[in-house]
Order: C-alpha cells, then structure tokens, then sequence
C-alpha cells in the first residue's frame, strides 16, 4: 500500500512489543490482575492512514485500500474505531475519519497488535487537533481502553505494575536482537488465558526479577539480562499448544540466550547475540516447525510515531 500524506490525512506507524518478564502478583480491588513486566518495543509493525473530513461525522474503514489478515473487525468492533470515538467524545468534537491500515502484527498473539493500533489513532487524532490533549490526558485516555494502550504511546524499553499502566522508563543504549514465532493458525485471547491461569495450581511457579533484568538492561549486560526472562502464562499456554516449548527449546539450541512466551501468548521470542544468529536459529526453525510464522525483529525506542514521507 502507498501512504501519502497531505493535510487532511496522518499516516502512522505503530510497532508490536514485547514482554521479556511477565509476572502476575495478584487481583486488584477493581478486579484486574496486577502484573510486574518489562515492556520492549520491536520494529514489527502496522501501518495507519487516517484521513479527516470536516463535512462528515462517521468514523470508517476504506477496506479497498486496506490489507489485513482475515478476522481482522472492519467495523466498530476495531480498537481503532473505538480510540477515535473516545478521543472524539473527551475533545466534544465531531468529524469524518476514514482509516486505512496495513496490518503485519499477528492478531491475538500477546504482541499488543490493537494496542498500538489505538496508540497510534490516538497519536493521530491529537495531531490533527493541534496537541489538544496533554500527554497526561492522552495517557489517562489511553488505559481507558486497554492496559498495554499506554505503554504502546511512550514505547521503547518500560517497566508496567500495575495494570501495566504505572510505567518508568528503562533507559539502555543497547540494539537487541529477537526472533518472533507465533503457531500460523493458533491464537489466544487475553481474557480466555487468564482464566486458564487463574484456575491453575501456581504453587510451583518460580518468582521473576523484574527489577534484577531492568538494572541488567540497564547496564547493558544482555547476557545477565537474559537469564532474569520469564513468563507466569508459560505453563498454562505450553500445556494448551505444546510445540510453543519445542520452538523455545529449538532457539536455545540455536545459541538464543533465552526464549519465552509474550504475553498472554500464542507468539514466542528468543534473544540473540546478533542477527546472523539470529538468522541461523531462523533457517532452524522454518525447516522444523514448517506450521509457524517467523520475524526477525530488532529493539526499538518507540512504539508509534508519525510518517513524514511514506511512498
Ligand atoms: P495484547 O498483547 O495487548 O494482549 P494481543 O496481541 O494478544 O494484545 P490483539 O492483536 O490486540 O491481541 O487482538 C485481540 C483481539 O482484538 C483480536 O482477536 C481482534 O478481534 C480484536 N481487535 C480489535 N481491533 C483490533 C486491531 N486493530 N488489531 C488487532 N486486533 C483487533
């Protein structure tokens, strides 16, 4: 798709994240789990254009110039829809938005594919209305729809507590090296595996180092970092799709100083010295587990941010 941008339309990218520790602590009082994770923005991405008409009021998809996986909610289902509407309703505005998008973040994989999605229509609105809304404001309109819709604005390397929401910046200066696989036809939803986890035994879980793997990024020590990864869901979701293990266990044969689950999952990363290594655990998996998709994604130091020249 070729995304041009002219004064009534913002073009936006929007990238996926990781989550190299997830730990489940308990419910809040609202009912939510509260979690402990470090965020990680990787340069997996969709592309938004949103196009405004002041003589309009409806907020729709142009599925001709559109390319998504199918499933994908062309309707008022979509994320997207939903954070025009509130940011639309905060402001008291009304007008035309048609959006176009180019979706390469698998859906239901635990890569926050509609949270950076809202994140970025979010950007985009308080672009075209000239910063109307403060960081502050967007970011409390942001956990309003979705706990990770904050993260997804800031971007970069982040802890959550929290819902995930409570954020502080990990400040590093080091490019890191992923490999991302996620089953072709097997998703998970976040609400259906939390489930799973509540009704589990945890007794045996280990406890992550949140903050042992932050001061290793931090330091710039990956290695050290890596070996503070983790994810509560592991057991559940390997148990619902037991080639998840098989395809970590592959990356740690092929040299990954780690391999874990995202999220709430089905997607799994490993973490590489370099990208030949990479490369190489790649080639490995692709002829051994011929039924997942594959990326090779570097860190990055956001997560949405606006197109200037897109051809
Ligand atoms: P997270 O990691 O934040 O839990 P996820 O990667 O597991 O997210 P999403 O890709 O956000 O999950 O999709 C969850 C569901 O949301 C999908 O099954 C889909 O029906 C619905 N959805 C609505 N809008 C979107 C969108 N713009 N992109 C992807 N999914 C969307």
């Amino acid at each position: 798709m070729s995304l041009i941008v002219s004064s009534n339309t913002l073009a936006v990218s929007c990238y996926a994240k990781l989550n190299l520790t997830f730990s489940i602590l308990g419910l809040l009082p609202d009912g939510y789990h509260e979690v402990d994770t470090l965020y990680q923005s990787i340069n997996l991405e969709d592309q938004l254009r949103l196009t405004f008409d002041q003589n309009e009021n409806t907020i729709k998809f142009d599925q001709a110039n559109s390319k998504a996986p199918s499933g994908f909610p062309f309707d008022n289902k979509n994320i997207i829809v939903n954070s025009i509407k509130k940011y639309l309703q905060k402001i008291d505005a009304t007008i035309g938005v048609t959006i176009a998008i180019e979706k390469d973040i698998p859906m239901a994989a635990g890569l926050a594919g509609g949270s950076t999605d809202a994140a970025g229509a979010l950007l985009a609105m308080n672009t075209y209305f000239e910063n109307r809304l403060s960081t502050q404001e967007l970011l409390s309109l942001a956990i309003q729809i979705g706990a990770d819709v904050p993260f997804c604005l800031q971007g970069g390397s982040m802890r959550g507590v929290g819902k995930g929401e409570i954020l502080s910046l990990v400040p590093h200066q080091t490019e890191i090296h992923f490999l991302v696989a996620k089953p072709s036809d097997f998703s998970l939803s976040t609400p259906f595996v939390f489930k799973a986890y509540d009704e589990q035994d945890k007794s045996s879980h280990p406890k992550l180092d949140t903050d042992a793997a932050c001061h290793a990024l931090s330091s710039g020590n990956i290695k050290k970092m890596a070996s503070h990864l983790g994810n509560d869901f592991e057991s559940v979701v390997f148990a619902m799709y037991p080639p998840l293990k098989l395809v970590c266990d592959d990356m740690r044969d092929n040299d990954a100083l780690a391999a874990h689950l995202t999220g709430s999952g089905p997607a799994v990363y490993g973490i590489f010295h370099d990208f030949i290594s990479c490369e190489v655990a790649l080639a490995s998996l692709n002829a051994k587990f011929p039924d997942f998709s594959t990326w090779i994604c570097s860190s990055a130091g956001r997560s949405v941010a606006l197109m200037e020249q897109i051809e």
